[in-house]
């Protein structure tokens, strides 16, 4: 059970220490990495501006077979067998080979944190030089530093990305009471130019936002009408960018994962599952390092590599989301109904899991393989 310590006005007391992992980050990235470093005996510190599970910080979707995976299942909220595609021409209802599921993010976040055993402390992280990160509260010191800050890549040397120039897709949802049996997406310019709109129930309450793969297009308004569309209320927002183009997962002694590496899926913006497996893939390098079975400097380039091994799949994605929004509308509805055929449908999506498949949970070799 990790140890809470958030800290508010005169509590917020100065932070300067030192210990063996330092995770940045307490989402699922970060959490993933701490729980493959249970029980490894290593002083494990997670921070984060946050209180654990207190930001949502997405629509909370993912193939329910991750939540089983990971022991996660009592925060799922609504199964979908099939996926709903509607574009101006055409609606898909595509039967899935996986089962995606809606889950709540304070409780998914909450049963992850119980899994690990660390340390927690609410601090803002500002920057680093060498081993130390500099935080709002102080200075703390470890030989290994995780970033799983998300899209701002915090820890990075380079420069920052900075909207709308980068490589960033945005999005932005309203979250109105109510309940809904279909998982939707919309591939429509009506709504957004470059991107998709969706609906996704969870229980009591509809997550329905647009994503926009090109930065410098406001999704505010459609958001909006799509909203006024399915005749429900715009309240209860919540957006942010998203990279959709991978970058180098280990730099300046960093391990990055999550957005923070740009390992969300260029083409549907899913980014749950990936920051899981790259959270799983530290945290087992790390504990090789922690328990003597590699150096540092192995695990560094062993994850490197681990992540590179998946670049190509992720610029491929790149390409097709690019492609998306040139195909004429009619062509695009023809281009749904002939991928509707259950066997390509099979392919494609299994094909999809393959990129960072549940089963990697259950692989208990230290040694990594690329799915
Ligand atoms: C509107 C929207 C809907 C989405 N829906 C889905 C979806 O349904 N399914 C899916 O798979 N993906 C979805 N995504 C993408 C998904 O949210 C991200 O890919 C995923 O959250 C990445 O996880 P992460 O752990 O790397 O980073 P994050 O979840 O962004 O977590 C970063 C953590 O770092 C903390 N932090 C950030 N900066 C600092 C700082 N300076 N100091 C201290 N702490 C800091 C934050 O508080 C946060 O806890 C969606 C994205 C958006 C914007």
């Amino acid at each position: 059970m990790p140890r809470r310590a958030t800290k508010r006005g005169d509590e917020r007391t100065p932070l300067d220490r030192d210990c063996d992992v330092l995770i940045c980050g307490a989402s699922f990235a970060g959490l993933a990495v701490a729980r493959e470093l249970a029980g490894s005996g290593a002083d494990v510190l997670v921070i984060d501006r946050y209180e654990i599970g207190e930001r949502q910080t997405s629509a909370c979707g993912i193939p329910t077979d991750w939540l089983y995976a990971l022991g996660l299942q009592d925060s799922l909220q609504q199964t979908f067998p099939q996926l709903v595609v509607r574009t101006p021409h055409k609606t898909s209802r595509l039967d899935l080979p996986w089962t995606f599921s809606t889950f709540d993010y304070r409780t998914l976040c909450e049963l992850l944190a119980d899994q690990g055993s660390f340390e927690f402390e609410t601090a803002k992280v500002d920057r680093r030089t060498g081993d130390a990160v500099h935080t709002d509260r102080g200075d703390i010191r470890a030989p290994m530093i995780v970033d799983g800050l998300g899209w701002r890549r915090v820890l990075g040397s380079g420069d920052p990305i900075q909207p709308p120039e980068a490589f960033l897709s945005r999005g932005l949802e309203v979250h109105p009471f109510g309940s809904g049996e279909e998982l939707e997406v919309w591939i429509d310019r009506s709504y957004v130019p470059a991107g998709y709109g969706w609906s996704f129930p969870a229980d009591d309450e509809v997550r329905v936002g647009v994503g926009s793969f090109d930065p410098r297009f406001h999704v505010k308004e459609p958001t909006v009408r799509l909203a006024q569309d399915l005749e429900r209320d715009a309240v209860r927002y919540q957006g942010n960018w998203i990279p959709h183009r991978i970058r180098d997962a280990t730099e300046g002694g960093v391990f990055f994962a999550g957005d923070s590496a740009g390992h969300c899926l260029p083409l549907t913006a899913e980014g749950i599952r990936t920051a899981l497996y790259f959270g799983v893939a530290v945290g087992r390098e790390l504990r090789a390092v922690v328990e003597g079975r590699q150096t540092r400097a192995q695990a560094f380039e062993r994850y490197g590599a681990f992540s590179a091994a998946h670049a190509r799949k992720f610029e491929w994605m790149l390409r097709v989301q690019r492609l998306i929004p040139r195909l004429p509308p009619r062509l695009l509805g023809g281009a749904l109904g002939a991928m509707e055929r259950q066997r390509f449908v099979d392919w494609a999506f299994g094909h999809y899991l393959e990129i960072a498949h549940p089963r990697f949970v259950g692989s208990r070799s230290p040694t990594l393989t690329a799915a």
